[in-house]
């Protein structure tokens, strides 16, 4: 075995082993933290009755009295 070789392998196992633990820090700290719901919260302006429609609804229809509402934006 030559010493190139011998270097090249040392570098590719501690880079290996590099991208393995930034991976696995990555994935643990995404388990952590909530994962971001995409849903667009809506608060009913005639029974205030708070709930939540898909990202892309624009006006939602509250499923208590049936008004149509606009998202709050955060
Ligand atoms: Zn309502």
């Amino acid at each position: 075995m030559s010493a190139d070789l011998l270097i090249f392998a040392y570098v590719a196992v501690i880079l290996g082993a590099l991208g393995f633990l930034a991976l696995y820090y990555e994935r643990r700290e995404q388990g952590f933290l909530p994962s971001p719901s995409k849903d667009r919260i809506f608060r009913c302006e005639s029974c205030a009755f708070v709930y939540t429609d898909d990202e892309d609804t624009d006006l939602s229809r509250c499923p208590h009295c049936a008004k149509m509402n606009e998202p709050i934006e955060f």
